[in-house]
């Protein structure tokens, strides 16, 4: 078959265009643009908030994790969350993870801001990172 973008023959099955590098399964999607568009997840800041106390302090660490995980779907490299049992380490991980919130906000929220926010005000700190993640995903 040949490329609809770029006109090159390809092999009949090809996902990529060895031409111009284009995706071949329909939308002309560009390889390695990655999920650009994919969006973060409003929560509810009330939510963020009030949900670790019933859960004992779950859902703040299920918050982290998923959080984590969109934020690095949009290109933030934030390691895993594991890091959060270990000591010191985890204040590593809450950096690398306010830096994430910097990217996810556009740079809205500083990544020293989320920092703090979280270091000190730990759930009040993630259901104000929330309210800005959810004005950055509007
Ligand atoms: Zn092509």
């Amino acid at each position: 078959m040949y490329c609809p973008h770029c006109g090159k023959e390809v092999a009949d099955d090809a996902v990529v265009c060895v031409g111009c590098g284009r995706s071949l399964q329909g939308g002309g999607t560009k390889v390695g643009q990655g999920r650009v568009g994919s969006q973060m997840t409003r929560r509810s800041p009330a939510a963020v908030l009030l949900l670790p106390f019933v859960t004992f302090g779950i859902y703040e660490l299920y918050w982290l994790v998923r959080t984590k995980t969109e934020m690095n779907a949009q290109g933030a490299k934030i390691p895993t969350a594991w890091l959060l049992i270990v000591p010191i380490a985890n204040w590593y991980w809450l950096w690398r993870f306010s830096v994430g919130v910097q990217h996810a906000t556009g740079g809205k929220t500083s990544a020293a801001t989320s920092f703090l926010l979280y270091f000190f005000l730990s759930v009040i700190g993630a259901a104000i990172i929330q309210n800005e993640l959810n004005k950055a995903a509007a």
